[in-house]
């Protein structure tokens, strides 16, 4: 079967371009969820892909896409592989399509600003060739350096700078991308349009489970000419979440409100600055393309900080933290076994937003036995003019050396504060995706609503080719 599925592949791509299923098992393994990790360090990845291959046009995607229906083998599209939640493991096997090879820039519309960009295109490449035109794509992911264009419209991810500029979903104007059996379809060239429903939107967080993503036309910016930065301390949490609430229904446009919580002060803050901060603490950015306005802006800002009194501390804090915005997600920093780690990242609306918090982050205390010295730092960085985010990290330095104790042990602190989460009025999540990791949770999300998704992939996806069983579909 495996050989006749390579030959069959073979004829449409070039054979360098088709991986055998060792080599395919061996660089597919897993994506970047602890327990994808942990499972390979076991011996027994999540992800056992059959074959993979590298498209290098749309016509290709469609040709391989047709070869599956033929045959009826599951195709997994594989962008960087840098998801936390186990979206593109091939766990029921058949082919991984890796997108890198489609990392072609068509077109840059310095007039429109825009871009039409294809999937495999990671995002550090783009905006690094973006920069040199004076624009910006502005999506600044943690993992710029492995996330494509595909997979984070896949996972329906978010950048730092979101807060003015937007999750992936606002930057993305069209797609161009393969259906479950085959077609090439174009969604319509820009977003707001009275001209039936926004079919683009529909494929923004489908993980692949509804078409293959092969390009899309991408919203750009200019390079800001001032970036203005502060930092402030507050007596509580409430008082930073209600000046975050003020600001996002001021008007104001910071592209970066980070509230830490105490603990994610005196350690992550602490840590990427090179201060020792304690007690809640905000870092806010603004930016733009004329100075003054930049200064009025971030001083209308700051103003409401001192309206809940907000201590001033080092404007520093920020342009420290900016300049160091990545490393602690890099090695020789990024966590490795046997550590436990994961995010509950939840999102919900200012009514709210802080019993999610005290929620989450109490449930997942709760579940973490003291011997395992769990921890828990957790911030709020997307804001919305309705709500905000929570994200909730646990690390448990030395987690049990049995793989099933470790993997119990993950999901009882895990889905402990997911579970208090949906409770206190949170949806998930925020900007990582369902993957293998929360499509338990998606009948609970969405109620009878899964019906009509269900009906959607049935009926694109008649033979059930893209992504078997992710999304719960
Ligand atoms: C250190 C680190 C930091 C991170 N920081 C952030 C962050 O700041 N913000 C954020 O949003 N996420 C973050 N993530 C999570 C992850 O990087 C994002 O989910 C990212 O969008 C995934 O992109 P990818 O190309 O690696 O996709 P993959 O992990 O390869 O795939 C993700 C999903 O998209 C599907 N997919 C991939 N390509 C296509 C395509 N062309 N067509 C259709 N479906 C496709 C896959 O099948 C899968 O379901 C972080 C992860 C790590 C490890």
């Amino acid at each position: 079967m495996a050989t006749k599925l390579i030959e069959q592949l073979e004829k449409i791509v070039s054979p360098e371009n088709v991986l055998p299923e060792a080599q395919a098992r061996r660089d597919y393994a897993g994506d970047q969820y602890w327990l994808s990790i942990a499972a390979q360090g076991n011996g027994q990845p999540l992800s056992r892909p059959d074959v993979a291959v590298k498209p290098t046009s749309v016509e290709e995607v469609a040709e391989i896409v047709k070869l599956a229906n033929r045959i009826g083998v599951p195709i997994t599209p594989w962008g960087g592989g840098s998801g936390v939640q186990g979206a593109a493991n091939a766990d029921r096997g058949g082919i991984v399509m890796d997108m890198r090879l489609m990392n072609r820039l068509r077109v840059v519309d310095e007039k429109s600003l825009t871009c039409v960009a294809e999937a495999g295109v990671v995002c550090r490449d783009l905006e690094a060739d973006l920069n040199t035109r004076g624009l910006s794509f502005t999506h600044y992911p943690a993992s710029t350096e492995w996330a494509t264009i595909g997979g984070s419209i896949g996972a329906r991810g978010s950048g730092v700078l979101s807060t003015k500029y937007g999750k992936i979903e606002d930057h993305v104007l069209s797609i161009e991308f393969v259906t479950p059996t085959g077609e090439i379809v174009h969604t319509p060239a820009v977003p707001r349009h009275a001209s039936g429903p926004e079919l683009t939107q529909l494929l923004v967080g489908s993980e692949g489970t509804l078409g293959v993503i092969t390009a899309a036309t991408l919203k750009l910016h200019l390079l800001p000419k001032k970036r203005v930065f502060g930092a402030f301390g507050f007596a509580n949490l409430s008082d930073g979440i209600e000046v975050g609430r003020r600001i996002m229904v001021s008007g104001l446009k910071p592209p970066v409100i980070r509230l830490y919580d105490p603990d994610a002060a005196r350690h992550s803050l602490s840590r990427a600055v090179e201060m020792e901060l304690s007690g809640p603490t905000m870092v806010l950015m603004f930016d733009g393309d004329y100075p003054e306005l930049v200064d009025l802006e971030a001083r209308l800002g700051f103003d409401i900080c001192r309206e809940l009194n907000g201590r001033e501390l080092p404007a520093s804090i920020g342009e420290i933290w900016w300049e160091r915005r990545y490393v602690f997600y890099y090695p020789p920093y990024a966590p490795e076994l046997p550590s436990i780690w994961g995010t509950v990242d939840v999102v919900a609306d200012y009514e709210h937003i802080e019993a999610v918090y005290y929620a989450t982050t109490q449930a997942m205390r709760d579940a973490a036995p003291p011997e395992y010295n769990m921890s828990l730092t957790t911030h709020l960085s997307h804001w919305y003019e309705w709500g905000s985010m929570v994200y909730a990290r646990m690390k448990i330095p030395t987690g049990p050396e049995n793989f099933e104790e470790a993997k119990a042990l993950h999901d009882r602190i895990f889905y402990a504060g997911v579970e208090a989460a949906m409770q206190a009025g949170a949806v998930l999540n925020d900007h990582h995706g369902v993957g293998m990791r929360l499509a338990p949770y998606m009948e609970a999300q969405f109620g009878a609503g899964m019906n009509t998704l269900r009906r959607i992939k049935q009926s694109l996806d008649p033979n059930n080719i893209l992504c078997p069983g992710k999304l719960d579909l």
